[in-house]
């Protein structure tokens, strides 16, 4: 038997505390030129079986996130990758 606790889960949505303040009809702006017109872009990134037992396989999943249109920057916490690569 497994220990379902020692599974990390790593895709489960976290509300922030200042998710929690945001009120209904907010509108998404850019941090780097305050542009609220934002795209679609993925970021592909590698899947194990170990990490997400409820994936069929191990193998390449899209996450889709947007980033503005006006300057292309992809505000942090709207980054799919922000945790994931180590900066040097
Ligand atoms: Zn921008």
């Amino acid at each position: 038997m497994k220990d379902e606790h020692l599974i990390l889960k790593d895709n489960e949505p976290k509300q922030s505390e200042e998710d929690l303040k945001r009120e209904e009809n907010e509108v998404l702006t850019c941090n780097e030129c305050g542009g609220y017109k934002f795209e679609p872009f993925y970021v592909v990134i590698w899947r194990t079986r170990l990490l997400n037992p409820d994936i069929p396989k191990d193998g390449w999943a899209p996450v889709q996130s947007f980033r503005c249109m006006d300057c292309h920057h992809v505000n942090s916490d709207m980054d799919p990758i922000n945790g994931l690569l180590e900066e040097d």
